[in-house]
């Protein structure tokens, strides 16, 4: 129509653009726990603890013993694509868990956030708080070192985000499977997981520092696990696949205790999932599931971790590949058991 002139255009505000993609990052309490947490483990922290209360709705606290933030730069990790992790020339490049500068603004986006923080060699430590994008100035704190970032009422200022939210119990599970996850992926780190919702302090998850991912996973997936699993190592073209899968007597009615690391970043995908599945369909019942942790590793620049802005997805250069490897890997750690399926076992 001639007659309707074109609305204007005009620039969103920092806080409009943090609410938008805080829409990707924080799905949900577990989500801000889950980068929180990664931000601990990118700053080499030794010890976690996370407290949660309504299944992280009111409240997160994520309390850690890493090398801090320099007083100077603390403004700077509430702002939008400020990252200390990479410097943006190579982003086939990435060793830590967050590289895109998102979480901490989302968070302070969509909740009430506070970041203490005592820099490595710093006499003194600092605090800055930042609710519905609004930054307070920095002020001095008490803190012996590390720091604790802590977040309430989580989608208060986005009703529709809120009122998708489970019950409590279900958000506070989502939680714990995000801290677990972590704790398979850094099994050095220790972890505690607490509920203090109403005055309480109930212990959801724990693990100590372990020696070895073997143990992290009997801590976590139990005894059982640990006496009814196999060893795998496989490697196919700069590929390789290691972890542990249960043998087939070790199964469950659901696909819950699968957990998929690549290069150290825990992930969801159906591929890996359906390649797990299509290695043990001959030796299990169609309604029973496999119990593993399988830990894909391969230089960078054969898988793209940055498909979503929460990193959970990732994208192989040669899927195909990867597959094939899970599969056959797999299938061989069955036959080594002794599960020898119907068809041939490709070694
Ligand atoms: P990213 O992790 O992608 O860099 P974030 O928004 O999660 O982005 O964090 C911004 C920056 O704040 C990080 O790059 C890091 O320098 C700093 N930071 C966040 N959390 C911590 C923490 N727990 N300990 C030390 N530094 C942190
Ligand atoms: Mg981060």
């Amino acid at each position: 129509d001639r007659n309707i002139s074109p609305p204007r255009i005009r620039q969103l505000d920092e806080a409009a653009i943090n609410r938008i993609a805080a829409g990707e990052v924080v799905e949900r309490p577990a989500s801000a726990v889950k980068e929180l947490v990664e931000n601990a483990l990118d700053a080499r922290a030794s010890r976690i603890r996370i407290e949660i209360a309504d299944g992280g709705r009111t409240l997160i606290r994520v309390t850690d013993d890493g090398h801090g933030i320099a007083a100077e730069d603390l403004p700077l990790a509430l702002s939008r694509h400020a990252t200390s992790k990479i410097d943006g020339t190579d982003l086939l490049q990435i060793h830590s868990f967050g590289f895109r500068g998102e979480a901490l603004p989302s968070l302070g986006a969509v909740g009430r956030l506070t970041i203490t923080t005592r820099a490595t060699g710093s006499d003194g430590a600092m605090s800055l708080h930042v609710s519905g994008g609004r930054i307070d100035a920095p002020r001095p704190a008490a803190l012996r070192a590390g720091t604790v970032v802590e977040l309430r009422d989580l989608f208060h200022a986005t009703p529709a985000r809120l009122k998708f939210l489970k019950s409590e119990r279900s958000e506070s599970m989502a939680v714990t499977d995000a801290v677990r996850r972590l704790a398979m992926a850094e099994p050095g780190v220790a972890f505690d997981l607490r509920d203090v919702s109403d005055g309480e302090d109930k212990v959801l998850f724990r693990a100590d520092p372990a020696a070895s991912l073997a143990d992290r996973l009997a801590t976590i997936l139990g005894r059982a696990f640990a006496e009814n699993c196999m060893t795998l190592d496989a490697e196919r073209e700069g590929h390789r696949l290691t972890g542990h899968a249960g043998l087939p007597t070790y199964s469950r009615g659901n696909a819950v205790h699968q957990y998929l690391f690549v290069n150290g970043r825990p992930v969801r995908d159906r591929m890996l999932t359906g390649a797990l599945r299509g290695a043990y369909a001959d030796v299990l019942a169609k309604d029973r599931h496999a119990v593993a942790a399988l830990f894909i590793t391969c230089p960078p620049t054969l898988v793209d971790c940055n498909v979503h802005p929460a990193k959970t997805e990732v994208r192989f250069r040669d899927a195909g590949l990867v597959r094939g490897l899970i599969v056959s890997g797999l299938k061989h750690a069955l036959a080594e058991a002794g599960h020898r399926s119907a068809t041939t076992v490709a070694t």
